[in-house]
């Protein structure tokens, strides 16, 4: 099963399928892999040696990040993914960032954000929409209308504890009045605004 895979000059990190959103625009609905990564629906959740000992597998000069991110959402494993990025940063001194939905203190039932301190250096966030009820209406999530409020209070909260937090819209699927209100929300935060490429 594909544990880490590469994307460009980075290296990804699959350790989960869990996640507690339904995207309508999730790319595990119409895609088995990412970039020849092969599939990335995983038979078990692997172990966190098992997943320390896929880095030996791998040069790791040859990669500037390395970035949680596969098909499900990481902090789904906090705990899990917190040991691997100790092992991360005291073995390669790695830059490491977390692709999250920023629903970690919903899945997690308390502020999750202070752990993220020395272990991960970037956050980037789907923000999707200025809006909470269409928040809803895309990703499905489980916790209900209270997400898109949790996702910006937390997006809030670990940028005291990391070098850097991202929330990302993507290009196309909103207005420029929209993208002006992202923009805004953004500023609020204290989290740097990114509109990424359409990927279908
Ligand atoms: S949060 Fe990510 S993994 Fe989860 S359903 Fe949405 S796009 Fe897919």
């Amino acid at each position: 099963m594909t544990i880490l895979y590469e994307v460009h000059d980075n290296l990804y990190v699959n350790m989960t399928n869990r996640c507690p959103c339904a995207c309508t625009f999730c790319l595990r609905q119409t895609r088995d892999e990412m970039n020849n990564s092969g599939s990335l629906w995983l038979e078990r959740e692997p172990t966190v040696d098992e997943v320390k000992a896929e880095f030996k597998r791998f040069d790791m000069d040859k990669y500037g990040e390395v970035v949680f991110c596969g098909f499900g959402e990481p902090t789904e494993r906090l705990d899990d993914v917190l040991e691997v990025c100790r092992f991360i940063k005291d073995t390669y001194g790695k830059t490491v960032r977390i692709n999250t939905n920023g629903l970690s203190d919903l899945i997690h039932g308390c502020d999750t954000a202070p752990r993220f301190e020395g272990l991960i250096d970037v956050v980037s966030i789907s923000l999707n929409t200025p809006s909470k009820e269409r928040y809803l209406e895309l990703t499905r999530s489980k916790f209900g209308i209270e997400s898109f409020d949790a996702m910006l209070r937390f997006a809030k909260n670990v940028k005291r504890y990391v070098k850097k937090v991202v929330l990302s819209t993507v290009a196309t699927t909103l207005t420029e009045e929209e993208e002006k209100e992202c923009a805004k929300i953004c500023a609020e935060v204290g989290a740097e605004y990114r509109i990424r490429p359409w990927e279908d």
